[in-house]
Order: structure tokens, then C-alpha cells, then sequence
């Protein structure tokens, strides 16, 4: 008989028996418990989504860690990570597919002017709206990381100008990409479309506020799929009811769920969409947990290491 591998689970309730019967096949005997159980104190690894404060530094026996996600925020932001345990995070190709879909779609809901046409079919109203041309529509991706440069490189085959900012230099072909504080007024000034994927971290906490929807194109649309935490959101529905930006996209949101008294559900400029655009998914990702759990357990560093210090 197997001996079994305890691995402490904490996230959403019902993904468990999922992450139990993918990971099962590929590392026989792994058994997911719950940090009450007290089979969690023997546990070298746990997967978590957004572990309480705390949780982590009372399983004595940990060596690491993996997010089953791939931010980090909801495991590090205001949260003691102790320093000794390895921390790893997914890098799932099939999640940045999924978002460069999702991004796809609503970039394209602008360019296609898809909200004016369906309130004219309520109305029975034939109008025709200015065509546009892709190549002369510049489509902003904020974060060129592991999502942002397969978002960026598939919009270039729909023919958009298509420009992109990270922190590091970088070379994507077809994309022209900016890096720093410069790079991020020239993606504002001149996106038409601004896509924004980036990691929460305290350098892009309420990075898009007054000051720099104000430095965006007058008409300007924007998209959110990288965290909530990153819009003053009452900025964001000042700039477009002040007729600044021509509206917004967003999949995430400064408290998810978003409360429904919350003014983005009925604002007939913002779309809601409930934090969807790439999940995670046990099956496309199960490999490279069991990948993450044998090095941590052998005492190697996984691949998907995060950088603490950094932030993501
Ligand atoms: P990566 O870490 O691979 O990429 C992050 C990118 O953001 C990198 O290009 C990085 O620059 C850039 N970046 C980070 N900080 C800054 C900064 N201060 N200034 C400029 N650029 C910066 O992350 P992923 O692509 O895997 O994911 C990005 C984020 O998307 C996640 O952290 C998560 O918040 C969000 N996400 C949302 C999902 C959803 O369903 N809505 C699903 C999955 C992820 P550099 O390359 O130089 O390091």
C-alpha cells in the first residue's frame, strides 16, 4: 500500500474533490486535508487560493507552498509568508489562451461598437456606425508576462497596432513594448483600448486613478483583467461619466463579489464580469502541481518559483 502524502488544501470548498481526483492519478496516495485536520501538521506542502493570515505559520511541518492561481496576491499582500518555505505559482499555457479569448472578445466589443448595435436592436433601429480600421486602433497590454505577451502576440494577429509595458525590457514580435515610469504615460496617451493584466503588488496598487485616466485619450476604452485592487474605482466611473473614457471592461474588482449595491452593475458604460476571464483549472494544471509538490517535498526549488520580494 501507498503511504500517504498529506497536502493541506485551502480554497474555494467545493474545487477540493476536483484537486483530489486530478492530482490522484499523478502522485498516488497524495491526500488533501484541511489545516484543521490533524493530519495537516505532518503535511511539507500546501495549495492555497487566499489563506487566512496565519494559516501558513502554524503547519510546523511545511517546506513550501503553491498558489493555485496564477497572482499571488491573495497568498502574500498583508499576509506573514514565512521565510524559510519555497513558494511556488501556476504558469498554466492554457489560462493565458483562456485570457487572450476573453480579452479578444472585449477588445473586439469595442472596436465593433457591439453595445450601440445590441441598444439599437432594442430600439428595432437599422443605424450604421463608422467602420474602423485594426491597424489604426492602438490596444495597450499592461504586464507582458507569462498572460500578457500570449494576449499581446495574439492581437497582432487581428492586425491591432499593438503596444505593451512591463517593468523589464522586453522583445515581443509585432508589439512595440515600453518598460518604466515613461513607458506607462506613452502606453496611456496613446492606447485606444487599454488592456491591463498586471500582478497586484504596492508598485500597481491604485495604479489607475484621476491622475492617469486623465493622460489616457479622450474616448479611450478600458479593461481590467489583472486585480481589482489596482482602479480607484470611483475615479474610474468619474472619468467616464465626465465623458473622459468611452467605458470600461472589468473581471476584477476592489471586493469580489462585487456588493450588489455597488454602482459598476448598473453604470450602462461598465460591464461586469465575475473574476472568469482565465480560471483555474485542475485539469490543465494538476501536472505541474504534482511538478511543484515532488521539488518542494526533495527539497528543490519549483519552477514557477515566485520572487517574494518582488511580488509576484
Ligand atoms: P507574470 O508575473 O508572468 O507577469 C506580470 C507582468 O507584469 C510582467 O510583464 C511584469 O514585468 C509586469 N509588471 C509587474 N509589475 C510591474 C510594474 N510595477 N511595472 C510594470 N510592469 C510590471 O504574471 P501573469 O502574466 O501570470 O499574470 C498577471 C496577473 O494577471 C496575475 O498576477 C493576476 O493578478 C492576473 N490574473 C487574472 C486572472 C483572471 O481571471 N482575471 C487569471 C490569471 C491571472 P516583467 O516582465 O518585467 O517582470
Amino acid at each position: 500500500m501507498t503511504a500517504p502524502i498529506y497536502i493541506v488544501y485551502y480554497s474555494v470548498d467545493h474545487a477540493m474533490t476536483f484537486w483530489q481526483a486530478a492530482l490522484e492519478p499523478l502522485l498516488p496516495g497524495i491526500k488533501l486535508v484541511t489545516a484543521e485536520q490533524p493530519e495537516a501538521q505532518d503535511a511539507e506542502v500546501m495549495i492555497t487560493w487566499n489563506p487566512p493570515e496565519g494559516m501558513i505559520a502554524g503547519l510546523k511541518n511545511l517546506k513550501g507552498v503553491i498558489s493555485l492561481a496564477q497572482g499571488v496576491d491573495h497568498v502574500l499582500n498583508g499576509k506573514t509568508f514565512p521565510a524559510h518555505l519555497k513558494f511556488a505559482r501556476l504558469i498554466d499555457p492554457y489560462m493565458s489562451e483562456a485570457m487572450a479569448e476573453w480579452v479578444t472578445l472585449t477588445v473586439l466589443e469595442y472596436h465593433r461598437d457591439a453595445a450601440a448595435y445590441r441598444e439599437a436592436e432594442t430600439r428595432h433601429d437599422w443605424i450604421r456606425l463608422p467602420p474602423r480600421i485594426a491597424a489604426r486602433t492602438t490596444v495597450a497590454v499592461m504586464g507582458l508576462g507569462a498572460i500578457g505577451s500570449v494576449v499581446a502576440e495574439t492581437l497582432t494577429h487581428l492586425k491591432f497596432n499593438v503596444i505593451g509595458w512591463s517593468r523589464s525590457e522586453k522583445s515581443i514580435a509585432g508589439v512595440t513594448c515600453y518598460h518604466g515610469d515613461d513607458g506607462f504615460e506613452a502606453c496611456l496617451k496613446s492606447a485606444d483600448i487599454l488592456v491591463s493584466i498586471l500582478p497586484l503588488t504596492a508598485a500597481t496598487e491604485n495604479i489607475y486613478n484621476a491622475k492617469h485616466f486623465a493622460q489616457m485619450k479622450k474616448g479611450a476604452a478600458f479593461i481590467n483583467a489583472g486585480r481589482g485592487k489596482q482602479v480607484v474605482e470611483p475615479d474610474l466611473i468619474a472619468a467616464i461619466d465626465q465623458g473622459h473614457l468611452r467605458g470600461a471592461t472589468l473581471d476584477v474588482m476592489v471586493t469580489e463579489p462585487l456588493p450588489a449595491d455597488h454602482a459598476f452593475w448598473d453604470h450602462p458604460k461598465i460591464t461586469v464580469w465575475p473574476h472568469v476571464s482565465a480560471q483555474t483549472n485542475p485539469e490543465s494544471a494538476s501536472e505541474q502541481v504534482v511538478e511543484a509538490i515532488t521539488d518542494i517535498r526533495a527539497g528543490r526549488e519549483p519552477r514557477n518559483s515566485v520572487n517574494i520580494a518582488r511580488g509576484y
